[in-house]
């Protein structure tokens, strides 16, 4: 998953509130306005969400001001997502005022958590959770004309594997495709569960076509979403064959050696050495693992329900390294989890310091409501212990991190450009297949979508810089 993600999902993982535009089908579209906030997996969500309101005349817009409709995406894995949630709908309250005729929706996990006290507190005329996007045409017609709506069932069977989501936001050459939904762990901590219900797996033919059908399009890169990826499990029902996450991984890669693979989020107890294997033996499946260790005390991870401990993670880790040569792994970590200690803290700092991870997403403990952590341990650890904590492991994990994009000064990698650099159209920016992001100047021969290789000349903790050697 996108651990710690509303499903913990990445991109940054927790990217705030970033607006798509995208261009509908129909000439007299009604316009909506779609934020989205948290992981990866609610990201492609809106994406389905668009495709859904594409087919009943609805173009999205970038302004708020011009829209019919606005719909927020909403993230509940931490506290301060759902309260930065609130500020955005008392803004779009603002918007309807001038114009009464506009609908207002919250989607996603606070939809689902929240529930009726959305409606009852006013702020808007629809919720709908994550399995529910379907019911969203009828119910913002109920909405227009006066009735709010609710819909936050959550299914067993949803997959909206038939839908093609509308890519918003696109770059043209990334793009994510969600294989399976929901999570059956319980960590203590994650409100997932609860907010996207029990797992279940896509069929593999639904997903490779998606793939093609963007490969074909021009996209150079996809990456396989899910809460819990290493559980994906299909069973075709012709001829009862299985289709394990190693399998999928291995079908997507042979579309063609020009598509890069990707996914997210793995879970330690479950990533096997199949897929390590697998992921070595293509060079298109890119060279990068997030395996969220979340506290690097094994007493934390069990009253956080991990089901590892820390020798189990780091047997893990040393066999990923000896298999996957020049393998980048990143993690999420809480800082401040129920009963934590000094010691407890130590281990975690002690973790990053071992693994080497290329980067972090980082967070201090918020109890979320329902979770295993809520109903039976004490949020006990001081809120300025906690910070100092998490200040402490942000600055280690810098300095791990820096260390890291410097021992690639001097080396030359394979590069996807996906754009222009945001400071500078004169230069490229692109990935390696270890997801660090590299800048470097054009050359006029390459262009987005291209893969080029590229000699490091310069590192901060967070981005290369090189120039073009082919
Ligand atoms: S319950 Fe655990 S594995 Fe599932 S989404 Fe939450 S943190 Fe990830």
């Amino acid at each position: 998953m996108f651990e710690n993600k509303g499903g913990e999902k990445i991109v940054d993982e927790h990217r705030q509130g970033e607006i798509f535009e995208v261009i509908g089908n129909t000439s007299k579209a009604r316009r909506v306005y779609i934020e989205s906030y948290g992981c990866q997996m609610n990201f492609n969500d809106s994406e389905i969400v668009a495709a859904i309101l594409d087919q009943h005349g609805y173009q999205p817009t970038g302004d708020l001001e011009k829209s019919d409709l606005i719909l927020v995406n909403t993230c509940s894995i931490r506290d301060n997502a759902e309260q930065n949630i609130r500020k955005r709908l008392t803004i779009y309250n603002k918007a309807k005022k001038s114009n009464p005729s506009v609908v207002v929706g919250v989607l996603g996990c606070m939809a689902e958590r929240l529930k009726d006290e959305l409606l009852a507190e006013k702020m808007v005329d629809i919720v709908v959770g994550p399995d529910a996007y379907r019911s969203l045409p009828q119910l913002i017609e109920q909405a227009q004309h006066g009735n709010k709506g609710i819909n936050v069932l959550l299914s067993k069977e949803e997959l909206y594997d038939d839908i093609q989501p509308v890519r918003i936001d696109s770059n043209g050459v990334s793009a994510f495709i969600t294989i399976m939904r929901g999570c059956n762990n319980m960590c203590s901590f994650c409100v997932v569960p609860f907010t996207r219900g029990r797992e279940r797996s896509r069929s593999s033919y639904s997903i490779i076509a998606e793939a093609i059908e963007l490969f074909e399009k021009g996209y150079r890169e996809v990456t396989l979403l899910g809460q819990n990826v290493d559980s994906y499990f299909w069973t075709n029902p012709e001829d009862n064959s299985v289709v394990s996450f190693a399998r999928l991984l291995s079908l997507v890669a042979d579309i063609s050696p020009m598509l890069r693979v990707r996914f997210a989020t793995s879970h330690p107890k479950d990533i096997t050495d199949e897929v390590i294997n697998t992921i070595a033996k293509y060079p298109n499946i890119c060279k990068y693992i997030h395996l969220p260790v979340q506290s690097g005390s094994t007493r934390l991870l069990d009253l956080m329900k991990r089901t590892y401990d820390q020798e189990w993670y780091l047997e893990r880790i040393n066999k990923i390294y000896s298999v996957i040569p020049g393998v980048a792994i990143s993690s999420d970590i809480i800082a401040g989890f129920c009963t934590e200690t000094e010691e407890d803290h130590q281990e975690t700092l002690k973790i990053i310091r071992e693994v080497k991870y290329s980067m972090s997403y980082m967070f201090y403990y918020s109890e979320r409501p329902r979770t295993y952590a809520e109903r039976n341990l004490k949020d006990d650890v001081p809120i300025e212990v906690k910070k100092r904590r998490l200040n402490e492991i942000i600055q280690l994990q810098n300095e791990v991190s820096l260390q890291h994009n410097l021992a690639d000064v001097g080396k030359t990698f394979e590069v996807l450009i996906e754009g222009d650099s945001k400071k500078s159209n004169e230069f490229h920016k692109g990935r390696t297949t270890q997801n660090k992001m590299v800048i470097f100047p054009k050359n006029g021969s390459f262009s987005k979508g291209d893969y080029v290789f590229v000699e490091i000349t310069d590192a901060n903790s967070a981005t290369l810089k090189g120039h073009i050697v082919n």
